[in-house]
């Protein structure tokens, strides 16, 4: 049994939550347009009067933008995102692979409520600006790692003996890839 109170609608996501009385338990708490609230679990989920829920779920909605759709960020997104929701932010160096934070940012669990909002707020934010940084390193890695060009000798691949050099035009044995003829592929 519940009475609904009040309906808030968070800041920066836009999304509305319903702040409401949990009869069974005696406290307020909150959930989403989908349903989805906090568990009731841990007494700091337990709030004493609606204001207290309702500025729970609003924290909730910083938490919510932080995460977004976890796409990656690059630095201009992640730095503009985070001086909206008055996150701070952490350095490119930090981030990347054997960064300070690389270890804790990739691997870390931060939900709440053993973490403050703030904090799971500012590590989402962070993860995705770290998963920007990797997708870029890969990038890099990939073009690195390709084999370079195949330079093969005149005639390697074959010669035709209809066509007119593309160089010089006198020449009628060329060579399959380059369309010149011996000399003028210098070889
Ligand atoms: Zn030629």
């Amino acid at each position: 049994m519940e009475t609904t109170t009040v309906v808030v609608v968070g800041a920066y996501t836009g999304q509305a939550y319903t702040v409401y009385r949990h009869e069974t338990l005696g406290c307020w708490t909150y959930r989403d347009v989908r349903g989805y609230g906090p568990g009731l679990g841990y007494d700091r989920d337990r709030h004493a009067t609606p204001e207290g829920a309702a500025k729970a779920a609003l924290f909730r909605d910083i938490l919510r933008a932080a995460e977004g759709d976890w796409s990656g960020l690059d630095r201009a997104a992640y730095e503009a995102l985070a001086a909206r929701l008055d996150l701070p932010v952490t350095s490119d160096a930090d981030l990347e692979l054997g960064g300070r934070r690389s270890y804790s940012v990739r691997y870390g669990e931060f939900s709440s409520p053993e973490y403050p909002m703030a904090v799971c707020a500012e590590m989402a934010l962070a993860k995705r600006r770290q998963k920007a940084i990797e997708a870029a390193a890969e990038r890099r890695e990939a073009k690195r790692t390709l084999p370079a060009p195949e330079r093969l000798p005149w005639g390697a691949r074959g010669v035709r003996y209809d066509e007119a050099c593309a160089a010089c035009g006198t020449e009628t044995v060329i060579d399959n890839d380059r369309d010149v003829c011996k000399r003028c592929a210098g070889g």
